[in-house]
């Protein structure tokens, strides 16, 4: 077990944007199975970026449902859906931070794997969600910067005794960006702070 450390908040490496890999080398192996190790260790990882444990190459680790985890070299997305799914995100960088984010519903990736062939996935749903918050990662963009006005709330570890609520966190449903209620939102909001509710963590309180 190689259990790298995570970096987090306004450590550079998560604002840059990282390197293609050209040539399966030991090292390239050796991050894998360590980003692998870490997310295992995390508890509630289901995604990592290379850049998050400060190194600048296009290598990312997925969940893959029941099959495990896996990675990705040098992912890249080709097509997206269009639709936007409106749901809470956090993320590993920055543990005590959640908030709602918008993805395409589906996307298609291309990318290739430790003996550098090629994969073509078309992935929908969750894990297409974590795929878009990983591949911005290596571009050196966090979710912070994709997160919808006014819904960045911060769960201390120990105090998020609610039970995730179905539905509560996915505010705009199936709508696009240009059309999300942002009073409805505000509503919600408004709501969590009346009833002291903490904001729920996504389906498991994942993180990526
Ligand atoms: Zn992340």
């Amino acid at each position: 077990m190689a259990i790298l450390e995570i970096v987090t908040d306004d450590h550079p490496a998560l604002k840059k944007s990282c390197k293609k890999v050209r040539k399966i080398t030991e090292e390239i192996r050796q991050l894998a199975a360590g980003m692998l190790d870490t997310l295992d260790a995390s508890g509630n990882g289901v995604g990592l970026a290379a850049n998050q444990v400060a190194r600048n190459v296009r290598v990312i680790a997925v969940w893959d449902g029941e099959e495990g985890t896996d990675i990705y070299i040098n992912p890249k997305i080709v097509s997206r859906s269009g639709q936007i799914d409106y749901d809470t995100e956090g993320c590993l960088s920055f543990p005590t931070l959640f908030g709602t984010v918008g993805r395409d519903t589906m996307i298609e990736l291309h990318a290739q794997d430790l003996d550098m062939k090629k994969i073509k996935l078309v992935v929908e749903g969750f894990r297409a969600r974590i795929f878009q918050h990983e591949v911005d990662h290596l571009n050196g963009i966090t979710f912070l910067e994709r997160v919808e006005e006014g819904t960045l709330k911060e769960v201390i570890p120990g105090e998020d005794d609610d039970e995730p609520e179905e539905g509560e966190a996915s505010c705009a449903g199936a709508e696009t960006a240009d059309t999300v209620d942002v009073e409805r939102l505000e509503e919600i909001n408004a709501d969590e702070k009346i009833t002291g509710k903490q904001p729920s963590a996504g389906p498991d309180g994942a993180q990526c």
